[in-house]
């Protein structure tokens, strides 16, 4: 059996509890290839105008799909108590029903950690069902997909790139696939955790916070390969890097909880990074039509501010030009870099204008 997971959205998080899942139940996951123009293309043409820029990738990496027996696109509702993830993940699969190709069968579980482990496993014993599967094997494969979920996400708050860490998850599967004599799959062995450059101040490249969406910063076509860009120019450091606990503590102190997962952990980053003294600017790429960006941005903004880091706003949709994003990158770093070089971390010309100054 092959299961068609599309590389947009959900891709860039989940994945890796996915691909465990379903290795374990013997199920092959089939991923739609990087996005391309066509696929981007074919996204606009199925996805709602009003919708933002992932789900209409989304739409299109459903349609590139091919040779499979299902498309996989499962309803996450809440990853961790006192939380939702954004409402239009709620709204899927049914809002991304038109851009599935006709006769193709749509699996589909709620995740919903709000009401608990036990519900979630009730969930996911009815997706067994579906596909054939015990209760007995469903657990394993729950107990799998936990695990390399957190051994990824280990891996992230070592410092590892996103491609790394799922090249290794697919190593991983393909050997044990390759030969039942070979154990099971030991993931992102043992390596030095990488040390950012900054920790020890040895470099005078300098160092970039890009906050967002991971499906937004580790989605090159979209972006504009804006990480690649910068990764030339500087040392990057990103939201999903950070790691729980320094994103709870930098929570403290708001004086209303944010209730969307994904926005929460980019608030909590984005503060961190704006009180890091090693981090010398932010960028925070959002998307036209994102309603919880609009608001986060706005708090990760005033957060630069009283820190006086300079802060720059890129603002993705599917009519971006290369052109555009490149002058304004330039013109960011080389404002930072001359702050950097030149003025020291207060400004010359008093703190009012300082205020004003952090953004371009
Ligand atoms: S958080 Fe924003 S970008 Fe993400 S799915 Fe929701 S509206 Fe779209």
């Amino acid at each position: 059996m092959r299961i068609g997971f599309p590389r947009a959205l959900y891709y860039f998080d989940h994945f890796p509890f996915w691909a465990g899942f379903f290795h374990s139940l013997d199920i092959e996951v089939v991923t739609s290839p990087p996005t391309h123009r066509q696929i981007m293309d074919q996204g606009l043409k199925k996805a709602n105008d009003e919708t933002c820029l992932p789900l209409k990738l989304l739409a299109g990496h459903i349609q590139a799909l091919k040779d499979v027996d299902w498309i996989f696109l499962p309803r996450i509702v809440s990853v961790e108590a006192n939380t939702y993830t954004c409402p239009k993940f709620l709204g899927i699969p049914e809002s991304l029903l038109p851009a599935v190709p006709q006769g193709m069968p749509v699996l589909t579980v709620t995740m919903n950690w709000r009401k608990g482990k036990r519900q979630v496993l009730k969930e996911l014993d009815f997706l067994g069902e579906q596909l054939g599967k015990s209760r007995s094997d469903i657990r394993k494969a729950f107990s799998k997909g936990l695990e390399w979920q957190k051994k990824y996400q280990d891996s992230m708050g070592a410092g590892w790139n996103f491609e790394e860490s799922i090249l290794e998850l697919k190593q991983a599967a393909k050997n044990s696939a390759e030969s039942t004599k070979v154990p099971a799959p030991i993931l992102w062995k043992e390596r030095p955790t990488p040390q950012f450059p900054g920790d020890a101040q040895t470099t005078d490249r300098l160092r970039i916070a890009l906050v967002g969406h991971s499906y937004l910063t580790q989605e090159s076509y979209a972006n504009l390969n804006l990480l690649k860009r910068l990764r030339e120019k500087a040392d990057v450091e990103l939201v999903q890097n950070v790691h729980h606990e320094e994103v709870e503590s930098h929570l403290l102190g708001l004086r209303k909880k944010i209730f969307w997962s994904h926005s929460k952990q980019i608030f909590g980053a984005g503060n961190k990074f704006a009180g890091d003294q090693r981090v010398d600017g932010i960028i925070y790429l959002t998307c036209f039509g994102c309603g919880t960006d609009s608001m986060v941005q706005e708090l990760v903004s005033r957060k630069a501010r009283e820190h006086h880091k300079p802060y720059m706003v890129v603002t993705l949709d599917e009519h971006s030009g290369e052109a555009g994003l490149v002058t304004r990158l330039e013109a960011f770093l080389d404002m930072v870099e001359r702050r950097k070089v030149h003025e020291g971390y207060v400004s010359a010309y008093g703190e009012r204008l300082d205020r004003d100054s952090n953004a371009l």
